[in-house]
């Protein structure tokens, strides 16, 4: 199938061919296009659904605790939120929130911190989410003023969480913190907190243009024992970015997704569409629309799997996922905007997947380090060494 015609290229092994195949026949038959008013429930039923047919254990790393594998295969989490994202939004985003959520407990979580929770994301029993931004601390999330004091054997919360999905529907949040072991990012701690605990409320649930649960957090001398942090003191910081680390090529992936799912919808509609006697493939100006996003897309996807490649062998892809999350994301938008043009009035109808796609790619260049950041990620890179 064209879909899945890259995974020819030479970054790709036969186990990632056989599950894309496995896992896009899954996908077409299970979560293509649904939709639900109630995105709480349906978003927690996609869970359940990706975690009983075996899909999440891609998304966490551990053998003995449910993962397919001790480290993420970067691919195989590409190759699932491409294929998701190109069926139905939303069953991409439930697949990357149960990864993201618990990634810090993946990386760095005591044996225990990992037997509680990582089986349980990976059968899609329990909700991850990973509560990182503030209101005043987004792109300079090292400004971020939670505290997260040590008191004793317990650590005390007392602050705000802002843009936090899968908030109010989580079984549990990894919060980043200032625990205070040194000013700036080396005195923040990551810190797993339940939902339910007493202290902890969701204050208000955010509804975006793109619909999915979403909300602010705050906590008021909520108390969690020390043995729910993550890593050493003051390691916090360093475990939001490796998390991010991980999961930043596999945006591009999921921007892809949609990328892709945009041009087929583009390709059908201009072969069905009949105008001034022929139909609008047959018009040049189509066709060269077309080639645009068909090289848009193919670059994206070069740059994402040459990123999740490079990171499967142990390399570090500080400038490769970012310059592929940069290609991937405002790629897809230029993609997708060109097809909801080819669908004329009808690309902005309620509930056409053009529309949706339209609405549902913008965060992506906002998100895991907006356009900018990435940009400035890649020119640090570039100038690292080079003195002056
Ligand atoms: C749908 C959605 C889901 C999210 N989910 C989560 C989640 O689960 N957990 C979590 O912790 N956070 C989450 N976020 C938060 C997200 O990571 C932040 O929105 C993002 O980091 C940007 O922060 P901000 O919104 O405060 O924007 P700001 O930091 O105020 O930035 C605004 C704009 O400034 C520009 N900019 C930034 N830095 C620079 C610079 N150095 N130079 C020039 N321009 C710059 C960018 O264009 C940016 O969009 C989510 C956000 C959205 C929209």
């Amino acid at each position: 199938m064209r879909a899945l015609e890259h995974l020819r290229w030479p970054f790709f092994e036969e186990r990632h061919r056989a599950f894309a195949a496995t896992l896009e026949t899954w996908a077409a038959h299970e979560v293509r296009d649904v939709h639900d008013t109630d995105v709480d429930a349906l978003c927690r039923r996609l869970v359940r659904q990706l975690g009983v047919a075996g899909w999440l254990r891609h998304a966490v790393g551990g053998i003995e605790h449910g993962g397919t594998a001790d480290l993420i295969d970067t691919r195989m989490l590409c190759v699932a939120r491409e294929i998701l994202a190109r069926h139905a939004g939303l069953a991409d985003f439930a697949f990357a929130m149960q990864g993201l959520g618990s990634g810090a407990i993946s990386l760095a979580g005591t044996p225990e911190q990992r037997q509680r929770w990582l089986p349980r994301v990976a059968r899609g029993e329990a909700i991850a989410a990973f509560a990182l931004s503030e209101p005043e601390a987004g792109s300079d999330v090292a400004a971020l003023t939670c505290a997260g004091r040590i008191d004793g054997d317990q650590a005390v919360l007392d602050g705000e969480k802002t843009w936090i999905s899968n908030g109010g529907i989580a079984d549990f949040y990894v919060v980043f913190a200032r625990s205070g072991e040194a000013p700036g990012a080396p005195g923040i701690s990551a810190f797993i907190v339940e939902a339910g605990t007493p202290g902890f409320e969701i204050t208000e649930r955010i509804d975006v243009i793109a619909p999915h649960p979403l909300a602010k957090l705050r906590f008021t001398n909520c108390r969690v024992p020390v043995s729910n942090r993550i890593g050493a003191g003051g390691e916090g910081f360093k475990l939001a970015m490796r998390t991010l680390d991980v999961f930043r090529t596999s945006v591009a992936a999921a921007a892809l997704g949609f990328a892709r799912r945009a041009m087929e919808e583009g390709l059908a509609r201009a072969t069905k569409r009949k105008m001034f006697g022929q139909t609008l493939a047959d018009f040049q100006l189509t066709q060269a629309k077309l080639a645009q996003m068909a090289t848009t897309i193919d670059s994206a996807a070069l740059l994402t799997y040459r990123a999740a490649w490079q990171r499967d062998q142990g390399e570090s892809v500080t400038a490769p996922a970012a310059m592929a999350k940069l290609a991937a994301t405002e790629g897809a938008q230029q993609v997708i905007d060109a097809a909801l043009q080819l669908f004329g009035g009808l690309g902005v109808v309620s509930g056409q997947p053009v529309e949706r796609l339209y609405r549902e790619i913008r965060s992506l260049r906002i998100y895991e380090g907006a356009t900018e950041v990435q940009q400035l990620i890649i020119g640090r890179e570039l100038l690292k060494g080079l003195g002056g």
